[in-house]
């Protein structure tokens, strides 16, 4: 606890855009509720002074792609009660994960030509839980803002942040959108964690999965209405990897046939 009684929190940001830390800045409605209940010490995108630690609880946004950062999410872990992952790139490894089935050594020439050594990126990026103990989640691209006060009101209470455990295919149903699998559209509603409310789907645009997979999730049943659908192994392959950067890894995976 801080010295106003209330529990510390520090923000903090690593490999992403970004994005998840402004839609915190953006929350206008709820900003000053939040900060009745919790006393933000430490926030480099929004304070000039920030505390060294330690914080009652973390809130942690992007994918671990360098080796400084893995020392440095080390580091954090060990000054905080509770860490929060924020955002896809925290929860699955996200957009910058993306990478992981391209050449680095040929990435980082494109971006940065021949001078390549004062770069410590690592060979895969991973989702923060990859190397330490990770409380909560708070997955999206960006993550829910509402979602997130809610975590942080039930956080505050001493309670789990809910997170649906059902598929993006249930609030679809629920809204009574035309399924866009009848449409011939690769969507992967089924195998998403819902909590978006059926955003794209809703929109006309297929689920692109950014929740990341539902709890129980059914690969197996994902590839073979993809594969009726005509998908490629690659675009099969492609789709399924963005859910995490070892998805290639697992059983069910494994066991699927081109
Ligand atoms: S989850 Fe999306 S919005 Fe959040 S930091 Fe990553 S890329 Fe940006
Ligand atoms: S459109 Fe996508 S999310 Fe909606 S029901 Fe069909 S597969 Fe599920
Ligand atoms: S529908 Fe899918 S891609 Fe769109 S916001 Fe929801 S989980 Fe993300």
């Amino acid at each position: 606890m801080g010295k106003s009684g209330k529990p510390t929190v520090g923000i903090f940001g690593f490999t992403g855009c970004a994005g998840c830390q402004l839609n915190i800045l953006n929350l206008e409605d709820y900003l000053l509720d939040i900060l009745g209940l919790v006393d933000i010490t430490t926030w480099v995108m929004a304070k000039s002074e920030n505390s060294p630690g330690p914080w009652d609880i973390a809130i942690v946004e992007g994918s671990i792609a360098k080796e400084s950062e893995i020392e440095r999410i080390k580091k954090i872990r060990e000054n905080s009660g509770l860490l929060v992952a924020i955002g896809a790139c925290a929860t699955h490894g996200g957009l910058p994960a993306m990478r992981n089935v391209l050449d680095v050594e040929a990435m980082q020439e494109i971006v940065y030509g021949e001078k390549t050594e004062h770069l410590d990126v690592l060979e895969k990026i991973m989702p923060v839980s990859h190397y330490v103990k990770v409380d909560a989640e708070l997955p999206g691209c960006p993550m829910d803002k509402n979602e997130f006060v809610e975590a942080v009101k039930a956080i505050a209470i001493g309670k789990t942040p809910f997170v649906p455990n059902y598929s993006v295919c249930y609030e679809c149903k629920i809204r009574e959108n035309a399924c866009l699998i009848n449409e011939d559209k690769f969507c992967m509603g089924p195998v998403t964690q819902a909590g978006c409310d059926a955003l794209c789907p809703t929109n006309g645009a297929v689920c692109e999965g950014c929740r990341g997979p539902v709890a129980q999730v059914n690969w197996g049943a994902e590839f073979k209405i993809l594969k009726e659908l005509g998908a490629t192994p690659e675009e099969i392959k492609r789709r399924f990897l963005k859910y995490c950067p070892s998805t290639a890894e697992m059983p069910a995976f494994k066991e699927l046939t081109f």
